[in-house]
């Protein structure tokens, strides 16, 4: 077994965040070696998702650590082990998803939660079991992580508990969607809301979360998809998603996007999705869904941090709404179960990747999903 004692430090570049808001920089950093319960993993490719984008954003408060090292969609090799580790071996391909499975606790073993408790989900700023950094920079200063996994670096250390061991027959750039946006929409599509055949559902932001949402009721037979996005440009593409109607809130003049819904589906939406952030389309969801049965289901992390008003009454109703993070998704029993899926070419995950650039240009990355160009963009390290 591997100790530490053998293992070196690593120089290697990584981009790095010194100040909400402003461009990454790419900078030598040195990786320390994995502790036990940890694996150091060279990343092969990692993409953006909106939620780098919303902690990138912000300039102070607790939550903006800098200087910091973004980055939680990613794909790699292990490239070194720690102590206690039995799970992996060098060169084995993982993804590493920011919600922990320790299979230990009590929530890891029910079948109704994905939520670990003795790795508890953090935004997190050093390892989830010791709190320390694995990262310094040129002047040996430390640097934080962002959600256990900060892949924008050739290198990083991440715990076991969120590491999944992945089929090497699915080529990398795939493999990586499926480390967040994509698993989160499909899996908030099937193991939380529960989509049937012959369902009409709502979905409020269509980016890659909420197309994947679209994607896993496609493939639930879901009757309706009715995608609501300000961005013109993600009607056409929706098409490929299973998307069958649109509705752009910035053209219905006086009348609101719950009216819309409300009127198009002669009641309400079975099923509501809010993949954006902002609490006023929460609410716009909530509004939309139908009474007696309709289900909204929060993705979006609100960027603002505002709180979610409710009537009671709607409740009563019998309206309800849950969150979630990472989809309801397992990730070490669920994600092998999607590569499986995108291999006998059930799940389409292709269409997601809508540009590729090389490490050295990721903030370009963060430019096409500012502009509302890209769903994903694989950032490849090595190309
Ligand atoms: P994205 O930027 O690719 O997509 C967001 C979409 O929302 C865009 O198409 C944009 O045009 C649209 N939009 C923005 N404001 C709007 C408004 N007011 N009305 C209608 N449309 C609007 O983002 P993404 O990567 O798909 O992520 C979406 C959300 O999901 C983010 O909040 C992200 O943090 C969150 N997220 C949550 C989880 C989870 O585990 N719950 C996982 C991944 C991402
Ligand atoms: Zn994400
Ligand atoms: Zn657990």
């Amino acid at each position: 077994m591997a100790t530490t004692s053998i293992i070196k430090p690593i120089k290697c570049k990584a981009a790095v965040s010194r100040e909400g808001g402003e461009p990454l920089q790419i900078e030598e950093v040195v990786v320390a070696p994995p502790q036990a319960y940890e694996v150091r993993i060279k990343i092969i490719c990692t993409s953006l998702c909106h939620t780098d984008v919303t902690f990138w954003r912000m300039k102070e408060g607790p939550m903006a650590a800098h200087p910091i090292i973004f980055g939680h969609e990613a794909v790699g090799t292990i490239e070194s082990i720690g102590e206690n580790v039995d799970e992996f071996k060098v060169g084995d391909l993982v993804v590493p998803t920011f919600m922990a499975q320790c299979n230990e606790c009590i929530d890891c073993a029910s079948e109704r939660s994905n939520m670990c408790s003795k790795l508890a989900f953090q935004i997190g700023h050093g390892m989830p079991r010791y709190g320390t950094t694995r990262f310094a920079d040129a002047k040996g200063e430390p640097v934080n992580h962002f959600l256990c996994i900060s892949s924008f670096s050739e290198y990083t250390v991440v715990d076991v508990a969120h590491v999944t061991k992945v089929d090497p027959v699915i080529s990398p750039e795939k493999a990586c969607l499926l480390s967040c946006g994509v698993t989160t929409g499909v899996g908030a599509a099937w193991k939380v809301a529960g989509v049937e055949t012959g369902s009409t559902v709502a979905i409020f932001g269509l980016g890659s979360v909420g197309l994947a949402v679209a994607e896993g009721c496609r493939l639930r037979g879901a009757s309706r998809i009715i995608g609501i996005d300000l961005n013109p440009d993600k009607f056409e593409l929706g098409k490929n998603f299973g998307v069958t109607e649109f509705v752009n809130p910035s053209e219905l003049g006086e009348r609101s996007v719950s009216e819309v819904i409300i009127e198009m589906t002669k009641g309400g939406a079975n099923y509501c999705f809010e993949c954006i952030g902002l609490a006023s389309v929460m609410n716009d969801a909530f509004k939309s869904s139908r009474k007696g049965l309709g289900k909204t289901i929060i993705l979006g992390v609100e960027m603002h941090g505002a709180p979610l008003c409710l009537e009671s009454y709607d409740i009563l109703n019998g309206k309800s709404v849950m969150g979630s993070l990472f989809g309801g998704i397992k990730a070490k029993n669920d994600i092998p179960t999607l590569v499986n899926k995108y291999l006998n070419k059930e799940l389409e995950l292709d269409k997601f990747i809508t540009h590729e650039v090389n490490f050295n240009e990721i903030n370009k990355a963060f430019d096409l999903l500012h502009e509302g160009k890209s769903l994903r963009c694989i950032i490849w390290m090595d190309k």
